[in-house]
C-alpha cells in the first residue's frame, strides 16, 4: 500500500467480520478492496491450540482492555479482545470459527 494508491473499499479491522466482508467484496476481480489490520500476523502457536486459548488472554495477541468501573463500585473486568489477524474470535472459544474466515486474510 501507498499514499497514492485508491480503492473502492477500505475496511479497517481483520477480523470475522472484516474478514468476511473482504472475502465477498473481492469475489469482484475488478474491485480494489483495502484490509486494513492493527494487528500482527497469528504466528504465535497456541493460537492454533483451542485448549491454549488462555495463555492469549493479556499476552501480546491481546488488546489487554478493561471495563470502565461496573456495579459494586471500584470493580472492573478484563474484556478480551484478540489482536492478530481474524481478530477475537483467534484468542476466544470462537477460535474453531475462526478457520471460515482466516482464508479470506491470507489472500
Ligand atoms: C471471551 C469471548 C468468548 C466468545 N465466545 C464466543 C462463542 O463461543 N461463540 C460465538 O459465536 N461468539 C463468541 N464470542 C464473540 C465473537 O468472538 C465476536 O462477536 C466476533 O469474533 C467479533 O468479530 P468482529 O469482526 O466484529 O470483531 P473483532 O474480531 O474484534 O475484529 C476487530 C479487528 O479490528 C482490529 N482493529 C481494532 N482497532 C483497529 C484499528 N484502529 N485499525 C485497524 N484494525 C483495528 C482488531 O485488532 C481486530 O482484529 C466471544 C467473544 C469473547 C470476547
Amino acid at each position: 500500500m501507498n499514499a497514492t494508491e485508491s480503492y473502492d473499499y477500505i475496511i479497517v479491522g481483520a477480523g470475522s467480520a472484516g474478514c468476511v466482508l473482504a472475502n465477498r467484496l473481492s469475489r469482484d476481480s475488478s474491485a480494489r478492496v483495502l484490509l486494513i489490520e492493527a494487528g500482527s500476523p497469528d504466528t504465535d502457536e497456541n493460537l492454533h491450540i483451542p485448549a491454549a486459548l488462555g495463555t492469549l488472554f493479556k499476552s501480546d495477541m491481546d488488546w489487554n482492555y478493561w471495563t470502565v468501573e461496573q456495579s459494586p463500585p471500584g470493580r472492573t473486568f478484563y474484556w478480551p479482545r484478540g489482536k492478530p489477524w481474524t481478530g477475537v474470535s483467534t484468542t476466544t472459544t470462537t477460535s474453531p470459527g475462526r478457520h471460515l474466515s482466516a482464508p479470506a486474510c491470507t489472500r
